[in-house]
């Protein structure tokens, strides 16, 4: 009995031996996802004019960049399943089109031969989006080989104050040159860090997760309203990492802070891994099939390991307030899109940016948070009090 154990361990284990996009190319770190996109773009020398092929299903951090460099964002659609709708880009290429922007969607892989083949054939620069996918592989290889560029945003996987990187084997990205933010910034990144993890061990998971889209929307709303244009506030550390929507350009050429370097580094990816998988291999069984709504993606493919749960939720105006209510971390992503895009750009878009609850599988989160957040989802979708089965294997099932 115990070799066979020992052997159907090890087996699972290898399993969970994904690689990251900094496994993709050399990288360039810096403090944000955005401040990668931008440092791409103005790398592979987009100017005024040029064209930027980007998802009507996106967030305004992808956007900013591109009109950053004075080029015209062009929104392309996406289809019911996340997938970029070739025929709709193909529709929307122009001779000013110089560059794809493409995102892997809650970790979930796009068709990337696809999409290699469309930008030669087009002559377009592929940036992959790896923001939502810092671990994952497609035909063998890490995400992010197959664009010129690939972008990541470190600090939506680990614990850290801010990080994003810039990845690239197909171009030369060495000569890109950073400085260090100082040691204030430094310090506040270890404090941060610190701060987190304190508040972490108050909170515990679950209702740490929570308070991370409330700073979100706070932050969103100060934003607005702050944003006089001369309103010159001076900030030691980049929006990014203060949970913002900002694009500050004083980040530009900043290296990320040691402390999250070090964490980035040495963290095990392996737990990140195994553990993402395990909580959304959950999720997935208890939520699939029930009134009320359906999970994005209906299988958890080798090699894919999730940023959080896409879940499609039938009556997400009902719903999203009852699960806030109870205190059930949700974000939506896209729930800002970018001025002018409607449904005429993409109603898939549209639809998804209501609709498409994201309910997170963090590495960090325990199998009690996890049956209690099921069960909240579970009364909050079947209000005419049809309870479907529990058949999770733990203690609190559901007495039908
Ligand atoms: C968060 C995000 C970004 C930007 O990353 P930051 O590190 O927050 O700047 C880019 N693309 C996608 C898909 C994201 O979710």
């Amino acid at each position: 009995m115990k070799p066979v154990l020992s052997l159907w361990s090890f087996l699972s284990l290898k399993k969970c031996v994904i690689p990251s996009v900094l496994d993709a190319g050399l990288s360039v770190k810096v403090t944000s996802g955005r401040i990668a996109i931008a440092l791409a773009l103005r790398h592979m020398g987009i100017s005024q004019g040029d064209e930027v092929l980007v998802p009507a299903y996106h967030c305004t951090s992808m956007i900013e960049p591109v009109v950053w460099t004075a080029a015209v964002p062009v929104f392309y659609r996406i289809k019911n399943d996340a997938s970029v709708d070739l025929d709709d880009l193909e529709k929307r290429i122009s001779p000013a089109s110089r560059a794809l922007l493409i995102t892997h969607y809650f970790g979930f892989p796009q068709n990337l031969s696809q999409l290699r083949a469309f930008c030669d054939k087009y002559k377009l620069v592929l940036i992959e989006d790896c923001a939502h996918s810092f671990f994952g592989e497609h035909n063998g290889h890490p995400l992010g080989s197959a664009g010129e560029y690939a972008i990541c945003s470190s600090m939506k996987f680990f614990p850290t104050y801010d990080g994003g990187c810039l990845i690239s084997s197909r171009t030369n990205i060495e000569n890109i040159r950073l400085e260090t933010a100082g040691p204030a910034f430094e310090v506040k990144a270890v404090i941060n860090t610190l701060e987190y993890s304190l508040e972490y061990r108050r909170l515990n998971a679950i209702r740490y997760l929570l308070k991370i889209p409330l700073s979100v929307k706070d932050a969103f709303w100060k934003r607005l309203k702050s944003s006089r244009p001369d309103s010159s506030y001076e900030s030691i550390a980049p929006e990014a990492a203060e949970g913002a929507y900002g694009f500050d350009l004083r980040w530009l050429t900043t290296r990320m802070s040691v402390w999250s370097r070090i964490i980035m580094t040495t963290t095990s990816s392996f737990r990140n891994v195994a553990q993402r998988r395990k909580n959304y291999l959950i999720l997935l069984r208890e939520l699939t099939g029930l009134p009320g709504g359906t999970p994005l993606f209906p299988t958890l493919p080798e090699g894919v390991v999730p940023y959080v749960f896409p879940f499609r939720v039938d009556e997400p105006e009902r719903v999203f307030p009852l699960l806030k209510q109870q205190g059930v971390p949700i974000l939506r992503f896209g729930e800002y899109l970018w001025p002018g895009v409607d449904s005429d750009t993409c109603p898939i878009s549209i639809d998804f940016s209501r609709r498409i609850f994201q309910f997170p599988c963090h590495q960090e989160l325990r199998d009690d948070e996890i049956t209690w957040m099921i069960m909240r989802i579970r009364d909050a979708l079947c209000h005419d009090g049809i309870q479907p089965l529990y058949h999770a294997n733990t203690s609190q099932k559901a007495s039908s």
